[in-house]
């Protein structure tokens, strides 16, 4: 098989698990070293192990997104080992509660902009001057359908998504006379823990599974992907214009 990917370096957040996890294995897959980071070690060394064994290579980043500092420092961990980043993949997330707007509590409405919103602006704030050394650099952001919908009970995590997809838009528009092309994406309902929380009455053997829609994300990482600021549907499995009702 050709390696669409092979030397490139990428960095995958929320690697322990779910959609992240397979995407962290399949970018390894096509020959990119893999920075995979979550909190949870567990989930990280079986990720390391699956790749090691399929003939792959990943960095192991034991983090929580609520450490700022932490974040900054592993911009300059990634600049001084390989002096560039091709592929940030900002994929972890939080539900948060699904709640009447009234009735959140304010640590939980803190926490979850913290993971969901501030950390992905501050990832990117820490990896766009690496993306930018990159030949070919490729930024995406795991939204959600949630974004648009604005469904009773699940303010919070729209507005969460909302705001990661604003951040996206206007990077694109600030990169746009790079090599740098920048997408969201909207990975529709898929068969893992986040989904089980927020509908656990739900039969999981009625969803996709997170390799599945892995296979569709992992294509925005190649070099021929043109479109930048867009919001790409997994299901749909297409670039959605903003002019384009989602
Ligand atoms: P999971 O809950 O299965 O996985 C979430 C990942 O994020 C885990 O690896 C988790 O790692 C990581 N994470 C969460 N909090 C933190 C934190 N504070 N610091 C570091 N890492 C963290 O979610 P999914 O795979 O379902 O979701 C992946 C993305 O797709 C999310 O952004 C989600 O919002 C989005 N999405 C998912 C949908 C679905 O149906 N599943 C639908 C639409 C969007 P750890 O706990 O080890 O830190």
């Amino acid at each position: 098989m050709t390696q669409r990917l092979k030397d490139k370096i990428a960095l995958v957040t929320g690697a322990s698990r779910g959609i992240g996890y397979q995407i962290a294995k399949q970018l390894a897959a096509e020959g990119a070293h893999v920075i995979a980071l979550a909190r949870t070690v567990g989930g990280l060394e079986e990720l390391d192990d699956e790749i090691k064994s399929a003939g792959g290579s990943a960095t192991l980043v034991p983090l929580d997104l609520t450490d700022g500092s932490g974040i900054d420092r592993l911009g300059g961990a990634i600049h001084e080992r390989w002096g560039r980043l091709d592929v940030f993949v900002a994929n972890a997330g939080m539900l948060g509660v699904l709640s009447p707007i009234g009735h959140i509590e304010a640590k939980t409405f803190a926490l979850t902009m913290e993971v969901n919103v501030n950390a992905t602006w501050r990832l990117i704030r820490s990896v766009d001057p690496l993306l930018r050394k990159s030949e070919a650099g490729r930024g995406i952001v795991m939204s959600s359908g949630a974004a648009h919908s604005a469904k009773a009970y699940w303010g919070l995590y729209a507005a969460t998504k909302a705001a990661c997809e604003a951040l996206v838009r206007s990077w694109a528009n600030e990169t746009m006379n790079t090599p740098l092309r920048v997408n969201s994406v909207n990975p529709g309902a898929t068969r893992t823990a986040m989904r089980k929380l927020a509908m656990p009455g739900e039969d999981p053997k009625t969803l996709p599974t997170a390799r599945e829609v892995a296979a569709k994300i992992v294509p925005l990482a190649f070099s021929d992907v043109t479109e930048t600021g867009k919001l790409f549907d997994v299901r749909q499995n297409r670039f959605l214009d903003y002019r384009d009702p989602a």
